[in-house]
């Protein structure tokens, strides 16, 4: 897209309508765009190093073009079509981006499900986090309430008995809800569907496994 500078013709101040963050369409007539009553002359073209190329643009006259103030407070206009064509191909990306991003998480929770499904855990259990409260509390990266943090757990919606294993409904399997209380960490269900990451929840788990 091809960027064009523009001056005002008569001494003053740039028009106010565009200096405050508007972007204004008008027609070119003449090399000249009219804005608050003021002419501003199309000054030249802009390269890609930010210099501006003077002489004649082909900007001819009835030819709409979009003027904005760019980051320096230079006054710049661009053809309407162009600024149109660029913003379509940015839009056009930004949704393909968007889409395959979606596709991406999909993919994800499907595995996390098949993988949670996979564990066989006979009681009613969610994917379940540790509050960031933990990391406050605990402080660095890298000690345990960090790792606590991060991890992915089984959160109980059933209480249980299994030979000595016993648990509360909220507690996780990992660990007695009494313990985690007694460490100030708070629990929470996992906003999107997690796959357990929790070494000793996984260990715990494999009793209910058959293969
Ligand atoms: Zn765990």
């Amino acid at each position: 897209m091809e960027i064009y500078q523009l001056h005002l013709v008569s001494s003053g101040v740039n028009p106010r309508c565009v200096i405050e963050g508007h972007r204004i369409r008008v027609p070119v007539e003449g090399n000249q765009v009219s804005l608050d009553g003021k002419q501003l002359e199309v000054h030249g073209c802009r390269t890609a190093s930010g210099r501006v190329r003077t002489g004649p643009v082909g900007l001819v006259s009835g030819t709409l073009v979009e003027v904005w103030c760019d980051t320096n407070g230079m006054l710049v206009c661009a053809r309407a079509d162009d600024v149109d064509r660029v913003r379509a191909a940015k839009a056009a990306r930004e949704a393909a981006e968007e889409a395959a991003l979606r596709e991406r998480e999909e993919d994800l929770r499907i595995r996390a499900q098949a993988f949670n499904a996979s564990l066989a855990i006979p009681f009613r259990w969610v994917p379940g986090a540790i509050e960031s409260e933990s990391s406050r509390l605990l402080g660095t990266p890298g000690d345990e309430g960090q790792l606590l943090a991060n991890n992915v757990h089984v959160l109980l919606k059933q209480g249980f008995r299994d030979g000595r294993l016993t648990r509360s409904a909220g507690d996780l399997l990992c660990m007695r809800s009494r313990r985690i209380t007694e460490k100030h960490l708070k629990l929470r269900k996992t906003e999107a569907y997690a796959e357990v990451s929790c070494r000793e929840c996984l260990t715990v788990a494999k009793r209910w496994r058959s293969d």
